[in-house]
């Protein structure tokens, strides 16, 4: 079977990817039965990977994080937009070096790949999530842009969820690095399908046996769509039922948490 054959449902489920943040958590709740589901896919022995596009946390710190809220999750089933950026850089420059605005999410996966931080004159400027930005720290990555240095950003968000409203994400600091420079980073984490195919090769997965969980049309259900995945749609979080008509794709399926799927995996098609 090759990816651009047409899946049907009846084709076996056999893995799993899930968004983390609306789907099993909300910040540090868990989202009501989100345990009993990931329950459930390790008793079937489902492979699975919970996917952030939040690149501040080493997946030992998330797992921790997700411990809190009840969730045991080890920390090999994390894969963060961090990771994923770290293993486009491997593969497609390894040891190479690079200038990082992040946090220790996005710098011990640069590490961990072999990657020298540098300022002097890296291969690349890479930008990640973090709430310390520094005005030093942003003129040093636009100097290095404008000198060469290849622009790569571990997620697009604009903005972030906290309990007091909006925080200014990655995709808004890197317009400010883009608008100084004129350069445009090349975006890594999800709606890049890049993150849900090294996210498959992590587990050992294929396209047409997996499933994407969801809560956002624009990113989650659009990223598995065009990496060859069904989806679902969650609306525990961001995109509404009523949303899914006003977009050009749709999920294979919408439910209204991860907790209607309990009791039907691994194919909840059928
Ligand atoms: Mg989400």
């Amino acid at each position: 079977m090759t990816d651009t054959q047409v899946v049907t449902a009846a084709e076996p489920i056999l893995s799993y990817l899930t968004d983390m943040d609306g789907v099993l958590v909300h910040e540090d709740h868990l989202v009501p039965g989100a345990d009993k589901f990931l329950a459930e896919l390790r008793a079937n022995e489902t492979p699975f990977l919970v996917l952030t596009n939040n690149s501040i946390r080493t997946p030992r710190d998330l797992q921790a994080r997700l411990r809190h809220t009840g969730l045991d999750i080890p920390e090999s089933a994390i894969w963060t937009s961090a990771l994923a950026t770290a293993t486009f850089l491997d593969e497609q420059r390894p040891g190479g070096t690079a200038y990082v605005v992040g946090e220790s999410g996005l710098t011990t996966a640069l590490h961990e790949i072999g990657y020298v931080l540098t300022d002097s004159d890296p291969d690349y400027v890479v930008l990640g999530e973090t709430r310390t930005y520094s005005f030093e720290a942003i003129t040093t990555a636009i100097r290095l842009v404008e000198r060469g240095a290849r622009f790569i950003a571990t997620n697009p968000d604009p903005t972030g969820p906290s309990r007091d409203g909006s925080l200014p994400a990655t995709g808004s600091v890197a317009a400010l690095i883009t608008r100084a420079t004129g350069r445009e980073p090349y975006y890594v984490g999800k709606p890049n399908p890049l993150m849900m195919r090294s996210a498959l090769r992590r587990i050992g997965a294929h396209s047409q046996s997996t499933v994407m969980i969801g809560d956002r049309m624009d990113t989650d259900v659009v990223a598995g769509l065009e990496a060859g995945l069904r989806t679902i749609l969650v609306t525990s979080g961001i995109s509404s039922r009523e949303s899914v008509e006003q977009f050009p794709y749709r999920p294979t399926m919408v439910v209204d948490s991860v907790a209607d799927l309990v009791g039907s995996t691994p194919n909840p098609f059928t």
